[in-house]
């Protein structure tokens, strides 16, 4: 008789949910371990009296890797989640008062930025073209695979893949080719924080979330983003995945190159064919593992990592409803120097873009009393040695700064609850608070993060933020997929 084959993955991310559907619908007996008493990690539901918040992923983008997860393993995604469409997605506010809706309407979005700038309006088109051209180099060389050794990028298609992808070039740079007015590119260069990182460092590839946003669309789930976790954790458990809320592990056992087993908190240990590791490579890794058993990564080098952007945030449960948009950016006066001050000086900008996220707008019953306002400002990841700039007085000026722009929030202020980049790292294990793991602003951690796949322990395999394709809600979902495959094709 043959025996099943077992599989653990450590975290219950959307990467970890992903790995341990693909497995089990393979025909792995999964167990999944995830410390905290709910799945989904940082894509949360957080609820205030009878108001409903998503902490975590506001902005969905690239529906299709969310379904697919479900289609693959056999089932209907629209069992689970379903997704709306928000055509004219996010409203842009400058201080000198004017504005710039953001739309996946390629005539509306002309006609947007006609009013701000002709120049750009007439160049829009070929910025289209080529941000779509520049996803479908990133979809078809890097989305859909696993990086597990130095060998994989030795082929001739994908270096010429990686030179055409626009590595020399800023993100600023490349939206300068296009816009003219600053106020366009600033919107535009906003599309950096999505992979935690400067638009004057990070690399004019990512120019391809633009093709996302406004190619593809931006998209909300029908009760709350967090339907995604919960139907991924709903199809696990459907399929037969063994999911262990509250449980932590404390330590992979290694024996003659290969993890034996785990062992969580209570003394708990279970054996495995193969291990999938969802909580952030970079604390989890050296923390369970231990360094003799792992020479190419050796302590000394994590820290070698630059962290991605981390947040301030306001849950703010409110009594009234105000006259924003779904997404809302409002736009300090000095964004490269926000940029500079958060990644140089590990300090937050003196006047921060603020972005808030009041789902409500398409999701009445979320709140019905009044907004529902997901508030968050850029902050640093914290320091080396875990210290964090003061934050406590920022929620106090975080009011008074949207009260200045119209949005006297306090006013109507039930209840509210605050997330520093501190309760980030320790909720979600989350390597120096960042929200997207590593982030993008130097090239080697752009195209070379830590790969996939162990190069030690031959059974151990990474899906998550810090490792390929990179940080956001679809990437890790791929990534936990792509890893699934590689224990598929292997075992
Ligand atoms: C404030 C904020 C806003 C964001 N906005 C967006 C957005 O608009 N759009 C977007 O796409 N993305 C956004 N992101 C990023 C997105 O949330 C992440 O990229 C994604 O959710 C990360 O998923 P993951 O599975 O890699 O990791 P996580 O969600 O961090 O999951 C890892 C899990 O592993 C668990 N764990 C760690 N160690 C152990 C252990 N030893 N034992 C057991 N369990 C363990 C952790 O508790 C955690 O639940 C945002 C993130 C934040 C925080």
């Amino acid at each position: 008789m043959n025996k099943q084959k077992r599989a653990v993955v450590i975290g219950g991310g959307l990467a970890g949910l992903s790995a341990a559907i693909k497995l089990q619908s393979e025909g792995f007996q999964t167990t999944l371990f995830e410390k905290n008493d709910y799945s989904g990690g940082k894509l949360k539901e957080v609820v205030l009296g009878t108001h409903h918040f998503d902490f975590g992923p506001n902005t969905i983008t690239m529906p299709h890797v969310f379904r697919n997860v479900l289609i693959e393993a056999g089932e209907n995604p629209d069992d689970y989640f379903q997704f709306i469409k928000l055509t004219t997605h996010t409203k842009n506010e400058f201080p000198d008062g004017s504005h710039l809706f953001f739309s996946s309407d390629k005539e509306e979005m002309t006609e947007e930025l006609n009013r701000l700038d002709s120049y750009s309006a007439a160049k829009y088109n070929d910025y289209l073209n080529e941000v779509k051209k520049l996803y479908q180099l990133a979809e078809n060389h890097f989305l859909n695979r696993t990086f597990s050794s130095w060998k994989d990028y030795l082929s001739l298609p994908l270096a010429k893949a990686m030179s055409s992808s626009r590595p020399l070039e800023s993100l600023d740079r490349f939206h300068r080719r296009y816009f003219k007015d600053e106020r366009i590119i600033k919107a535009f260069n906003r599309y950096a924080t999505y992979i935690g990182s400067s638009p004057f460092n990070a690399p004019a590839t990512f120019a391809l979330i633009g093709h996302l946003e406004m190619g593809d669309g931006v998209y909300f789930t029908k009760g709350g983003n967090h339907q995604i976790a919960l139907g991924f954790e709903k199809a696990a458990q459907k399929l037969g995945v063994d999911i262990c809320k509250g449980e932590e592990v404390v330590k992979c056992i290694a024996k003659d190159g290969k993890i034996k087993a785990v062992e969580t908190a209570e003394g708990k240990v279970l054996e495995a064919e193969a291990f999938v590791l969802n909580g952030d490579l970079l604390t989890q890794y050296p923390r369970l593992v231990e360094e003799k058993e792992r020479p190419s990564l050796p302590d000394g080098k994590f820290n070698q990592y630059e962290p991605s952007i981390s947040a301030f945030v306001i849950l703010a449960a409110l009594s009234e409803r105000y006259n924003v948009h779904h997404h809302h950016v409002y736009f300090g006066d000095r964004t490269r120097e926000e940029f500079e001050t958060i990644f140089q000086d590990g300090q937050y900008g003196i006047d921060p873009t603020i972005y808030i996220c009041t789902s409500s707008k398409t999701d009445p019953s979320l709140s019905p009393v009044g907004d529902n306002m997901f508030i968050l400002v850029n902050a640093p990841p914290l320091a080396n040695k875990g210290s964090a700039p003061e934050s406590s007085m920022l929620e106090e000026k975080i009011y008074k700064l949207l009260s200045n722009r119209g949005l006297p929030i306090k006013d109507s202020l039930i209840q509210s609850e605050t997330v520093s980049p501190r309760d980030i790292a320790k909720r979600f294990y989350a390597y120096r608070g960042a929200l997207y793991g590593i982030a993008s602003n130097r090239k080697k951690d752009t195209f070379l993060r830590p790969y996939n796949r162990s190069q030690d322990l031959s059974n151990l395999f990474f899906a998550g933020g810090s490792t390929h394709p990179g940080g956001g809600s679809p990437m890790v979902v791929l990534s936990g997929r792509n890893a699934a495959r590689l224990i598929i094709e292997e075992f």
